[in-house]
């Protein structure tokens, strides 16, 4: 049996995950199922998976979830230990679905356990990737890419030597708003920028792929994953989603990982790792298809590419103050606080007010360097955000 948790199971690869386990009920042991404020999902998956813990991330639903698991044998509990605690319990196989930074201590401490951390929370490597590669390096864990075009990557790399490795390149849809001119991106509704066209993902994911944030953050992801340069990665839009990422060798040839975009594939791989078990995705019929479409990607209405590679060359706590202030200028769009082309001058401010402080971005990574760097950032994007509200004088 192999014991799994899964820290945010309420969500999109949460759910994506579970629904793998149930195919195969006798292979898993379930540990611990983390969520949010949807308690009803969160109880009626720790029941039907005989989880021994079920986690909500806020105090305030305890009494909401003990009731909800009264009678069960789930043990239930609440709030920042929990989260912690959960990750604690003694798992082979955890999968790292919290969305945002909140996602990157429970990861590492899964990690001390030294089993395999399946990593969906980017976040965890935009904010501290070297503090995470350190920490399963020091515990023996193993790290399975889930991200898809993380996934597509780590296969095109089996039996490769990464020495032979010239480039690394990932692609993306481009999102809603690909052919958008940028008078029309500043008009952009949270419910334009919620639907995707290809992937069914949670709303957050969703928006920051309408800004391409998503691949911003996952250019740095592939960095710190693969220990690649930043020179060496590069963005191509494909439309259609199916070509997921490409490895590039030095003898000219390009590997493509080609699939259906379906997440259950990655989670599915990261699952069965050596193994490819059979997987419940669509199999694709390429003449179907018919043609594959590839372009560049246009930083001048998408500067989110263009921000992370200054975030890379900056180096240090760079990233963590990237990604706040994009939680933050993304919770500010959501809230209807700032318009969608102003998350990305948000960033960019927050970005230029910080930069000089060296103090905080190099100060190591530590939880608690990492942290400071992050609630700084909210808190200068926060008066950004103010300040461009503010009638001019
Ligand atoms: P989601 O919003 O659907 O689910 C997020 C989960 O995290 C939920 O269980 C929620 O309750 C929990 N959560 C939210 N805030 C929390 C907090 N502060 N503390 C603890 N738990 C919290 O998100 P998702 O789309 O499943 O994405 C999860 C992660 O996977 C993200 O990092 C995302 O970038 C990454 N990812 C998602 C997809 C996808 O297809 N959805 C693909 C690649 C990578
Ligand atoms: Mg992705």
């Amino acid at each position: 049996m192999t014991r799994i948790t899964v820290l945010g199971a309420t969500g999109s690869i949460g759910q994506n995950t579970l629904d793998l386990v149930a195919r195969d009920p006798a292979r898993f042991d379930v540990v611990a199922l983390t969520g949010g404020r949807n308690i009803a999902q969160l109880a009626s998956d720790a029941c039907k998976f005989r989880a021994q813990l079920a986690v909500t991330a806020h105090d305030d639903l305890l009494d909401d979830l003990r009731a909800a698991l009264a009678g069960s044998g789930v043990e239930a509990a609440a709030g920042q230990a929990a989260l912690i605690d959960a990750a604690s319990r003694p798992a082979d196989w955890t999968m790292s679905a919290i969305v945002g930074a909140a996602g990157l201590a429970p990861g590492l401490k899964a990690l001390e356990q030294g089993g395999t951390l399946a990593l969906a929370n980017k976040e965890s490597l935009v904010t501290a990737g070297p503090l995470v590669m350190e920490t399963a390096r020091k515990h023996g864990a193993r790290i399975m890419p889930v991200d898809s075009e993380h996934s597509a990557v780590f296969q095109a790399l089996v039996g490769e030597d990464m020495a032979a490795v010239e480039r690394i390149i990932i692609t993306a849809s481009g999102g809603p708003f690909r052919d958008w001119p940028r008078s029309r991106l500043a008009t952009a509704t949270v419910a334009q920028a919620s639907a995707h066209p290809n992937w069914a993902m949670g709303q957050r994911i969703t928006i920051d792929s309408a800004s391409l944030f998503n691949k911003a953050l996952e250019v740095i992801e592939t960095k710190e994953f693969f220990g690649i340069s930043p020179q060496d990665i590069e963005v191509l839009v494909h439309p259609d989603s199916l070509v997921h990422a490409l490895v590039g060798f030095r003898d000219g040839a390009l590997m493509a990982h080609i699939g259906p975009h379906d997440m259950r594939h990655a989670i599915g791989y990261a699952l069965n790792w050596p193994d490819r078990a059979a997987l419940p995705v669509a199999r694709l019929d390429l003449a179907q298809v018919g043609s594959l479409t590839f372009e560049a990607p246009d930083h001048a209405r998408f500067p989110a590419l263009r921000l992370a590679g200054e975030v890379m060359a900056r180096g240090g706590l760079a990233g963590a103050v990237f990604n706040a202030a994009k939680e933050r200028a993304l919770d500010g769009f959501l809230e209807g606080r700032i318009g969608f082309l102003q998350m990305a001058n948000t960033v960019e401010e927050v970005l230029s007010r910080i930069y000089p402080d060296n103090g905080l971005i190099d100060a190591g990574f530590s939880l608690d360097t990492v942290a400071r760097a992050d609630h700084v950032a909210r808190v200068t994007a926060d008066q950004v955000m103010m300040d461009a509200a503010a009638p001019h004088s």
